[in-house]
């Protein structure tokens, strides 16, 4: 059924000298197993709404639908203890939210708080630190003697121990090399692939172009835009417009058009290109 927003509004700090409208009347869905992706400038409430898709936070007004789960202002722990189950949020450097004193045991954290025994927990731990690529040399060492990509990649097999059904990112690669980068979207890929539902904040519009089924354009807390990345990826001026720019082949394209050669519509993909260039 996927995650459905009616109407919502967010305000930060609401009824203090510090309150901040972070989110305007918001009308969105995300499908159940669709790659979704979020743009927009920084500021622009991409990571408020995050939270708002697993109940970390509630909306100050209208209603969050996961499933047939309704969370509003007024919601009880019991459906938003249910909320974070379903919807597993990684958030920007994880790696700082890492505590226990082994990988192994950090992993198992989140399964061991939501009624697992030691020892399910501790499997699924092992199961998802495998899948995401840590060795089983690693399993013991104090998570702060790992790498970044590596302490990243534990962050993640801590959400996926939790097994949810859909996984969302907030800007999951920023920071890391080009390698640490290509695979941690190999994974979320594969993991799209299995079925699970993918929600992805991104700067990176080739990511938008090469993974997602679907974006999201914020721009200061309202969404001005939403389809296929195809359609979207067509509006270069309007995104440039916006400073947020179009995948590099379809500028590369765009600048071909205005050139004269006749591309319609623009690819957003390396592969798209060159079956226009083929047929063209
Ligand atoms: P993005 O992730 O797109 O950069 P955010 O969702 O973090 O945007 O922020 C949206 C707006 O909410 C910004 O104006 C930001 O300053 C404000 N904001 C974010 N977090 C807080 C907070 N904890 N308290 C008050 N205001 C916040
Ligand atoms: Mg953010």
């Amino acid at each position: 059924m996927g995650i459905t927003l009616q109407n919502v509004d967010y305000t930060y700090q609401e009824g203090t000298p510090f309150e901040g409208r972070a989110l305007f009347d918001i009308n969105l869905a995300i499908t159940d197993t669709s790659y979704t992706a979020f743009i927009g400038h920084t500021g622009s409430g991409k990571s408020t709404i995050m939270q708002l898709l697993n109940g970390l936070n509630v909306p100050t007004k209208g209603t969050v639908f996961v499933d047939d789960i309704a969370i509003t202002s007024v919601s009880k722990n019991k459906d938003i203890k249910s909320v974070r189950q379903k919807v597993g949020l990684v958030f920007q450097f994880p790696e700082s939210q890492l505590f226990e004193e082994t990988v192994l045991k950090d992993v198992a954290f989140g399964p061991q708080n939501f009624g697992a025994s030691k020892s399910d927990a501790e499997n699924l731990a092992r199961q998802k630190l495998a899948l995401v690529g840590i060795t089983e040399d690693l399993f013991h060492k104090n998570p702060f003697e790992l790498s970044g990509g590596q302490m990243r990649r534990v962050a993640i097999a801590g959400i996926l121990a939790m097994e949810p059904n859909i996984l969302v990112l907030d800007e999951p690669t920023a920071g890391l090399d080009p390698k640490g980068r290509r695979e941690l979207m190999t994974l979320f890929k594969t993991l799209h692939q299995e079925g699970m539902t993918i929600v992805l904040v991104t700067h990176l519009m080739d990511d938008v172009a090469n993974y997602a089924d679907a974006v999201n354009v914020l721009e200061a807390g309202k969404l001005v835009m939403s389809g296929k990345p195809a359609d979207i990826f067509q509006q270069v001026d309007f995104l440039e417009s916006k400073q947020l720019g179009v995948p590099k082949i379809t500028k590369f394209a765009h600048n071909l058009v205005k050139r004269g050669l006749d591309i319609n519509p623009l690819p957003i993909t390396i592969e798209e290109f060159s079956e226009a260039l083929k047929h063209g």
